[in-house]
């Protein structure tokens, strides 16, 4: 244990690790290098229908393929077995906490489909925004139940964070409407499941893409509801782009790591070319994972 921050690699099994995921692992163990901390290694399987264990299994030897090792808990623990750091193996944590939040705001079910969100626009000549939905479920009192999505009410206006490499940002709480925390195939969300774990898995440094700024007031907020007085600290880095802004395609980018070191390709170059999708290096030249490290540091 360290006097450092503690952050997390967590990616979800829904498919093969790519350039993307490794630019996220650059910054991870980048930022926890900086400053002296450590990294958790999580398995974000909320998703039951999408995830499948052969890609856990093959995320696994990814990681030890290019040598990246997270301070806990080793890829051998996970593939022992049941673990802290798989979200399928804790579903009564995920129960308790709904619970907990219940106890601190509304939790409810709601019916409304995209269908209740267009008709809603064309009522208003607008887009719907929160808090809320638009059919109004939290005063009709729905019996939560297979098929419903469940919402939490997080309140209004905005919350903000100092990104470690954004700087100050904010946003609304509920842009879209309340917070939903389980779909309606029964899944817990993203959301929800990323503030739990980070709550008790100790994480005060989340380091992730650009694509999840606008999601990052919803989930200040939540940890709050959930009892978290301080939230993590955040980090939002580039995705890999193209040098034109565009996004990869799957033959530049989203081929499976594991495929490329199949076919040949070193972990130095693919270090090179993750760095250099997100403006790291100038140009895509080979680097051991220590000097990738360095870029961020
Ligand atoms: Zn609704």
């Amino acid at each position: 244990m360290t006097g450092g921050p503690t952050t997390r690699f967590a990616p979800a099994p829904t498919g093969r690790l790519h350039l993307g995921h490794l630019a996220n692992a650059i910054y991870v163990w980048g930022l926890a290098r900086r400053s002296s901390g450590r990294v958790l290694l999580r398995i974000e399987d909320h998703d039951r229908q999408r995830c499948r264990p052969e890609y856990e299994t093959a995320l696994l030897d990814d990681l030890d393929r290019l040598g990246l090792a997270a301070d806990e808990p080793s890829t051998n623990e996970l593939r022992a077995g049941s673990s802290s750091y798989r979200q399928s193996d804790n579903v009564a944590i995920y129960e308790a906490a709904i619970e907990r939040l219940a106890a601190a705001t509304d939790v409810y079910a709601c019916d409304c489909s995209r269908a209740t969100f267009a008709e809603w626009r064309v009522r208003n000549d607008r887009a719907w925004t929160g808090p809320g939905c638009p059919g109004g479920c939290l005063a009709r009192g729905l019996e939560r139940r297979p098929g419903l999505v469940l919402r939490a009410s997080l309140g209004d206006r905005d919350e903000g964070w100092d990104d470690l490499l954004l700087g100050a940002r904010s946003g609304p709480v509920s842009p879209d409407g309340d917070l939903p925390v389980r779909d309606r195939n029964g899944n817990w969300t993203y959301a929800f499941c990323v503030v739990v774990d980070d709550m008790r898995h100790g994480v005060d440094l989340v380091v992730r893409g650009e694509d999840l700024v606008d999601a990052t007031p919803a989930q200040i907020r939540l940890a709050r509801w959930l009892g978290r007085a301080t939230p993590p600290r955040f980090a939002h880095h580039p995705l890999i782009r193209r040098p034109d802004g565009s996004k990869l395609s799957k033959a530049e980018g989203a081929t499976a790591i594991g495929d490329r070191l199949d076919a040949g390709q070193t972990r130095e170059a693919l270090f090179g070319g993750a760095a250099a999708g997100v403006g790291l290096l100038d140009d895509p030249q080979p680097i051991t994972l220590d000097e990738a490290l360095d870029l961020v540091g």
